[in-house]
This record gives C-alpha cells, sequence and structure tokens, in this order.
C-alpha cells in the first residue's frame, strides 16, 4: 500500500531506525468484517487465526461483562489477583509471573529488555513471525535457522536444534523456542529440548513460546515451567487467547526467575492488561468444562481434517496445535483467495517461507466440512 507523501517532508519511513524500515509487518488473519466489505460474503467461516470455534470461556464472558462496568478505573498494575491464582496453580511463586496483552507483549518486552544494535536472536526458519519483527525493532540481527527438512521422517519442517545452537555466539542474547510452533504445529519432545537448552551459554535468554500447550495430547511434551528451577534465563509464555477463547481481549503471561522478571517488568507498559481482560483471564481459569470440550472439539477436527487431506492426496505437516498446515500443488495465494470467494477465510503462510502451503484452523464439525467441501471444489 502506498501512502500519500508530503515532498517537502522526509518519508517517516526514512526516519525510522534501520531495524523499522527493513522489517516486515506482521500480516493477520483476514477479519470477517473486511471478507464482508470486499467480497460481499456475510455468512463466512474464519478458520485464519487459531482462535477457540466454540467461542470465549462462559466463565470468562461473563467475569468480563461483569468487569466492564469498571472500566473507568485503571486495571491493577500488579496484576496481583490473576498472579496469585496462575501462580497457584504452576507451582510458582507470583514474582515469578509477568502479565502481558497477550503473550506477544511478553515476547517483545523480552526484545526491549535484551536485544540492541550488535546483538543477535536466534529462531527456526518456520517461527513464529513475531521472533523476527521484535527483533528487528529492537536494532538486533535476527537468525534464522534452516528447519528439519520437507522429508524428514518424524518432523518435517519442525525445529532443527542443532541448526539453532550452531548459529548462537557471543552476541545471541535471545533464542527464541516454540513448542509447539505456529503455522507448522511441529513439536519438540522433553528429552531433545532439554538437552537444548543445557547446552546454551549463560548469556542466552531463552523464550520458550507453549501458547498452544492446553491443546497438546502427544506423548513427551515438556512443561516448561518444570524447568525454570534448572535454567535461570527461562522464560515460558503462554496464553489467553487460544484455548481460553479470549483472543480478543489481549492477555498472556511469561514465566520467569524473579530477577528476570523484575528486568521485564522495567519495559512493560503500565497497565497493560486492562480491567475486564484480568477479570476475563482469572475466571477462565477456572473453566476446566470448556477447556476438556475444545480439546475434544480439537482431538476429533485435527483428526478429521488430516484423514481428509490423505483422502485428497494432499500432505500435511503434522500437527498438535489447533490448526493444521497443508501442502499444495499450486500457490498456496491462488487457492486462499478462491477459499475466500466461497467464504471460507484460512491463513496463507507465504510469509512463512511457505509459499505453497496453507494453514487452516480447526473450527467446528461444521466449519471443517465447510471449509473441505470448499477446497474440494477449488481443486477440482
Ligand atoms: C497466537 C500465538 C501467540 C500469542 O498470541 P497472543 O494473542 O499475543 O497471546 C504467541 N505465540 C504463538 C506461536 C502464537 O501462535
Amino acid at each position: 500500500m502506498s501512502l500519500p507523501c508530503d515532498p517537502l517532508l522526509p518519508e517517516p519511513l526514512a526516519l525510522a531506525v534501520p531495524g523499522v524500515r527493513t522489517l516486515a509487518p506482521y500480516e493477520p488473519g483476514k477479519p470477517l468484517e473486511e471478507l464482508a466489505r470486499e467480497y460481499g460474503v456475510t455468512d463466512a467461516v474464519k478458520l485464519a487465526s487459531n482462535e477457540n470455534p466454540l467461542g470465549p470461556s462462559p466463565l470468562g464472558l461473563a467475569a468480563a461483562r461483569e468487569a466492564a462496568a469498571g472500566v473507568h478505573r485503571y486495571p491493577d498494575d500488579s496484576g496481583h489477583r490473576l498472579k496469585d491464582k496462575l501462580a497457584a496453580r504452576l507451582g510458582v511463586s507470583p514474582d515469578m509471573i509477568i502479565l502481558g496483552a497477550g503473550s506477544s507483549d511478553v515476547i517483545a518486552m523480552v526484545a526491549r529488555a535484551f536485544l540492541g544494535p550488535g546483538r543477535n536472536a536466534v529462531f527456526s526458519r518456520h517461527g513464529f513471525a513475531m521472533y523476527s519483527i521484535y527483533t528487528m525493532a529492537a536494532g538486533a540481527e535476527g537468525r534464522a535457522a534452516a528447519a528439519l527438512p520437507p522429508d524428514h521422517p518424524r518432523m518435517p519442517y519442525g525445529h532443527d536444534l542443532e541448526a539453532m545452537a550452531r548459529l548462537v555466539d557471543g552476541d545471541t542474547r535471545v533464542v527464541f523456542v516454540a513448542n509447539p510452533n505456529n503455522p507448522t504445529g511441529t513439536w519438540l519432545v522433553r528429552g531433545e529440548l532439554e538437552a537444548f537448552l543445557a547446552g546454551l551459554p549463560d548469556h542466552v535468554v531463552v523464550v520458550l513460546d507453549e501458547a498452544y500447550t492446553e491443546y497438546v495430547e502427544v506423548p513427551d511434551f515438556p512443561d516448561g515451567v518444570e524447568w525454570l528451577a534448572r535454567f535461570p534465563n527461562l522464560v515460558v509464555t503462554r496464553t489467553f487467547s487460544k484455548i481460553y477463547g479470549l483472543a480478543g481481549l489481549r492477555v498472556g503471561y511469561g514465566v520467569a526467575r524473579p530477577g528476570l522478571v523484575e528486568v521485564l517488568g522495567r519495559v512493560r507498559p503500565p497497565f497493560n492488561v486492562g480491567v475486564p481482560a484480568l477479570a476475563a483471564a482469572e475466571a477462565a481459569l477456572e473453566d476446566g468444562a470448556f477447556l476438556e470440550r475444545s480439546r475434544r472439539l480439537n482431538r476429533e477436527g485435527l483428526a478429521r481434517l488430516a484423514a481428509a487431506f490423505d483422502a485428497m492426496g494432499l500432505s500435511h505437516i503434522p500437527s498438535t496445535g489447533n490448526f493444521i498446515t497443508f501442502a499444495l500443488d499450486r500457490d498456496g495465494l491462488e487457492v486462499y483467495e478462491a477459499l475466500l470467494r466461497r467464504g471460507v477465510i484460512v491463513r496463507p503462510v507465504a510469509n512463512y517461507d511457505l509459499p505453497r502451503h496453507l494453514r487452516v484452523t480447526v473450527g467446528t464439525a461444521e466449519d471443517n466440512e465447510r471449509f473441505l467441501r470448499a477446497l474440494r471444489e477449488v481443486l477440482a
């Protein structure tokens, strides 16, 4: 998109710091309203942002509604009630938790606190886009390690931890690991990840991004929080945006040793989590029944989509998230647009170096069938 520009003024972009000048902005999934505006499609289904197809946690929603009456007040900046609840649940002390407007806010704090010119951050080639964006915005160098090859027998397109370790040097301050990763859905098991963490030098902070951990049902899957006693520079991030169904409220958190949390607190924007978001997160934590329903729907949907891709002769990347990324024999954007015209929004992943793949979020059974019908039509 080109912006109108007064020739007498320097272009805003020219004034920006070098990292901001060169970064590729985050590309969110297309909102339903936009599809209605652009294509006149009003009954569309959005399977593009890994949102919970069951809606918000009912307990969380009720709490947010009630809390809305108090939004003339600033939120409790310490977020102590939510931190206490999280701490009790995770078996850590409240001073080991930092709250964010989504977990991407916590990821941004890590970048602001530990990255800058002359420093670098390491992540995997198909890793979550925000790692690279925040690294560059901080003026640091982003180093994308080659991923496991497409014909890898166990985890095609997954994080190659050996390749990542090779990129770490004396100027590396942050390593980003997503488990499972978005957009691939690939995961790391306990032994391999623990060995990787143990092998990193002391000057490296590790962000272990567990945005989808509540969905995971594969054996040997690690819980990063259990490693905090052993690895002092570890930050585990989690979110209420995914399984809890609260993406629109913006609340997530990081768990780390108290000293590290204190450093992140120095760059945390004040009042970064709003009143309804805090209340909703506290209540949603108690919503075990909703989590169980969400997990079951996801398990069934993942199996259904995987089986349908197999039947259509389309390969897919193994996933333990609430989404699945599948391969096409043609350009992904073309198929994405054809699906849009049929009222189905999925996510192109060309910006993740996957131009011939698309990512689809697991929906309700009905959503999934609608997507599959549209995909069969488009590919016919
Ligand atoms: C969705 C997502 C997040 C966090 O999103 P927030 O809404 O900011 O909590 C973080 N990491 C990954 C890999 C994600 O897919």
